[in-house]
């Protein structure tokens, strides 16, 4: 992996990093292009904002690796207030949202992913209520076993519960297999996690090749593909495939960030295709942001530029 990566990557995980950055006011400028805002209203704001352009919309809650489980019942607050004003709006079928099992108690011990399983039940409750769906995000290698295992059991009350599985490691090849049945939702990322050799992919043309590996094993299943990627190349292989295929734009989605490639979300748009754009929001911003500078060295430089105040 290249090193500037490694490097901001495991900046992303450090307390006192994130503590210095967080309190240097020209950061805004940084966060705003990639984060909605801090409230439930701005989420709205921008949700509505995507749909009027043609775009569904995945709202995440801002939020990980939470130590303790009145944050993780606070993750929950968060998100029944969100899916409550989704329906109020009218936007219920068109905006779901993301969850993140770190933020609703995964990682609190023995009993974490019980914990977890609990939270994401009542997010689900709420959102079947409001008349959308839930997605649950993939997070690092050691969670992988867990976090499948409560998206399973979501999965016997709510099937329409979506899973995300990340290109760079290597065993995710089978569990597109075993996770393209009917009606299955699977997002399928790169993965944005600093991983070993011995569980992932570590150079971008081998990650490249098992994310088309694994959307072929998607495509030709039966459940609802969800391609979540920038990358050009990518891309192209993806709509020549739908296209080629002549499949319904319905039965499949290509989904982008917020604040990345939004000229490109337009141009998916207008092929006809379904483009969902995940917009997360909220205070705990600091993480995510490290994971987005990580992926591109231009958005360092940005960044840089913008703590300099220039
Ligand atoms: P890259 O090779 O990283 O990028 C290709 C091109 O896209 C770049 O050359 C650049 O032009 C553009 N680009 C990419 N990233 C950026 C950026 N940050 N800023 C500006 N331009 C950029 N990862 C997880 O581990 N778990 C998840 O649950 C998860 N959910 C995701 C949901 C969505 C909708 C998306 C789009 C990504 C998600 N990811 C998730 C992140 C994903 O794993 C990758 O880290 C991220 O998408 C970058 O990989 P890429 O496929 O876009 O390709």
């Amino acid at each position: 992996m290249n090193p500037l990566r490694s490097a901001i990557l495991a900046a992303a995980r450090s307390d006192r990093l994130r503590s210095t950055i967080a309190a240097a006011p020209p950061t805004r400028a940084v966060v705003d292009r990639f984060v909605a805002g801090e409230t439930t209203a701005d989420a709205l704001r921008v949700a509505r904002a995507l749909v009027d352009a043609g775009c569904a919309v995945s709202l995440d809650h801002l939020g990980e690796d939470v130590t303790d489980a009145a944050e993780a019942g606070r993750a929950v607050d968060a998100y029944r207030e969100v899916l409550e004003a989704v329906a109020a709006a009218g936007l219920a079928d068109r905006v779901e949202v993301s969850v993140k099992l770190s933020a609703l108690g995964q990682g609190l011990g023995a009993g974490g992913e019980a914990v977890a399983y609990e939270h994401a039940a009542a997010i689900c409750a709420v959102a079947a209520d409001a008349g959308t769906t839930v997605t649950v995000d993939a997070e690092d290698h050691t969670t992988t076993d867990s976090t499948l295992r409560v998206v399973a059991k979501l999965r016997e009350t709510w099937p329409w519960v979506g899973a995300v599985l990340q290109a760079q490691l290597r065993r995710t090849e089978a569990d597109c297999g075993t996770l393209a049945g009917p009606g299955s939702r699977v997002r399928l990322c790169k993965g944005a996690y600093a991983e070993p050799e011995s569980v992932a992919y570590r150079t971008a043309d081998s990650v490249r090749a098992s994310f088309a590996r694994c959307a072929g094993t998607l495509l030709d299943g039966a459940g609802y593909p969800m391609f979540a990627t920038h990358d050009p190349v990518l891309v192209r292989v993806l709509t020549d495939r739908l296209r080629a295929t002549g499949r319904d734009p319905a039965t499949a989605e290509l989904q982008l960030l917020y604040g990345v490639r939004p000229d490109e979300q337009r141009r998916l748009v207008d092929e006809g295709h379904t483009v969902r754009v995940y917009v997360p929001y909220g205070t705990q911003w600091y993480g995510y942001l490290m994971r987005r500078l990580a992926e591109r060295p231009a958005n360092v430089a940005f960044f840089l530029r913008a703590l300099a105040g220039r």
